[in-house]
């Protein structure tokens, strides 16, 4: 699955392919692993689900967890705008042929 996605070392955005093993820039750079802190809210029931996956190991940490849950969200996320974008390519295509 590709995307594009901001190189701070190309200071524009990119190809990359984003895998389970995290993303490859097609120029070349290696993503940084620099993270940052933010704060987000959420239901509290959701934060002691994510302790309890913690506490019988399914998962290091919190943050481990949401990280978890973040990448596989940015893979669904941008793998549905990549059809969206074959979708209309296809559309366009077909409009120049009449
Ligand atoms: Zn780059």
């Amino acid at each position: 699955m590709s995307m594009r996605i901001y190189c701070p070392q190309c200071g524009k955005y990119v190809r990359a392919v984003f895998t389970q093993k995290g993303v490859e820039l097609k120029c070349g750079h290696r993503p940084t692993k620099r993270m940052i802190l933010f704060t987000v809210h959420m239901p509290e029931y959701w934060l002691r689900q994510i302790d309890f996956l913690v506490k019988i190991g399914r998962f290091s940490s919190r943050s481990e967890a949401i990280r978890y849950a973040v990448r596989n969200l940015l893979m669904e996320e941008f793998e549905g705008i990549e059809r969206e974008k074959e979708v209309i390519k296809y559309f366009l295509r077909r409009r120049g042929r009449k």
